[in-house]
Formats: structure tokens, C-alpha cells, sequence
């Protein structure tokens, strides 16, 4: 399993927060603070909330995907997936994602 791909599957390697991070790059935050503020429903995202390595590598993390409750789940069964767990495919936990990410699925499989 590719390290930068999330205990839920996303692919933490094509997330823009995390380009923008790794390239330091502010105006790619602002963009993505921006998009993420309206998808979110959340005004308090802003560019300084964008700094995240990924959800299974070592460095920071966006707040959202710090408190995920996917990847507390996991990590507290001691798995480094959702593609580990025998509940997957009932879990209504990592169901949300799975259902609008089918790319997730494929990944974690
Ligand atoms: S953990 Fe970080 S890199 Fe992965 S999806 Fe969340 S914000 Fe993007
Ligand atoms: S119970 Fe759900 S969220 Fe928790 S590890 Fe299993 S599939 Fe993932």
C-alpha cells in the first residue's frame, strides 16, 4: 500500500492542500482554502489552515484530517487502512467516503 494513500483511501498525493504545502506555495493555499471553505461549508478555512505531508506520513496535517474520525478509527485498531478492517464494506464510518470516492475503493482494495 502507497504510503501517501489515506487510512480512507483518498490519495493524499494528488491533494492540491498537500502540494501547496510541500511546494510552499501560497497562492495555490489561497486557491485551495477557498474551494475548501465553499465545499465545507466551513468560512473559518483559510490559507494558513492549508499545511498538510498526508494523512500516514510523518509532518503536519490539515486540522479536518487531523481530528478525521476514519483515521482515528483505523489507526486505533491498529490497521493502516480501512483496507484492512473486515467491517469495510458495511462500515458507515469510511461509507460516506467510499460512496462519493470510488477511486478510494479501488485504492484500499
Ligand atoms: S490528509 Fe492531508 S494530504 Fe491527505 S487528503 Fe487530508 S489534507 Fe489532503
Ligand atoms: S470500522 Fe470503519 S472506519 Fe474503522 S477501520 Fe474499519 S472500515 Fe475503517
Amino acid at each position: 500500500m502507497k504510503q501517501l494513500i489515506a487510512c480512507c483511501g483518498l490519495d493524499c498525493e494528488s491533494c492540491e492542500a498537500r502540494i501547496a504545502t510541500i511546494n510552499n506555495d501560497n497562492n495555490l493555499r489561497e486557491e485551495v482554502a477557498r474551494k475548501w471553505r465553499v465545499m465545507n461549508n466551513a468560512p473559518q478555512i483559510t490559507a494558513e489552515t492549508i499545511n498538510c505531508t498526508g494523512c500516514r506520513t510523518e509532518g503536519v496535517k490539515f486540522g479536518y484530517c487531523n481530528m478525521c474520525e476514519i483515521r482515528s478509527c483505523a489507526t486505533g485498531k491498529g490497521f493502516q487502512t480501512c483496507g484492512q478492517c473486515k467491517e469495510m464494506d458495511t462500515c458507515s464510518t469510511v461509507g460516506a467516503i467510499l460512496e462519493h470516492v470510488p477511486e478510494a475503493k479501488s485504492n484500499l482494495n
